[in-house]
């Protein structure tokens, strides 16, 4: 959905003026990230899930974030996000291994929370979510 400039910058507050994953403070360079993602068709560009496209479902996320997360659901992302701190890094980054071997680098094995779920969303939004 095309959002106005009064909607965007309202989005753009909706955590602060924070990423709503990460929590990084967003620059002038942000986008409005569907949280339950609308699957586009690769060929029409149109929403398979257009009851997602909706103001409601849209929160601010930093490019790197929302880059990332493409069209995964928040529980497919966590999970990567920990593949990729358990598994990958320490798989294929051979400087990585050195500098944890050198105790220059720790992994810290917490459970990924987002920050949105820190600061609080909507549980309607979430419940929709695992209805799936
Ligand atoms: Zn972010």
């Amino acid at each position: 959905m095309k959002l106005t400039k009064i909607q965007r910058a309202e989005l753009k507050q909706k955590f602060g003026g924070h990423c709503a994953y990460c929590g990084e403070l967003l620059g002038d360079k942000w986008h409005a990230d569907h949280l339950i993602a609308v699957v586009r068709d690769i060929e029409t560009g149109k929403p398979s899930k257009p009851e997602n496209d909706v103001i409601e479902n849209l929160v601010p996320a930093c490019t790197a974030c929302n880059h990332n997360k493409r069209s995964m659901s928040l529980e497919a992302w966590r999970d990567l996000l920990a593949h990729y701190r358990d598994v990958q890094v320490i798989r294929d980054c051979s400087q990585v291994r050195h500098l944890v071997r050198f105790g220059l680098v720790k992994f810290i094995q917490e459970p990924i929370v987002f920050y949105f779920e820190k600061m609080g969303i909507p549980q309607a939004i979430l419940e929709a979510e695992r209805h799936g």
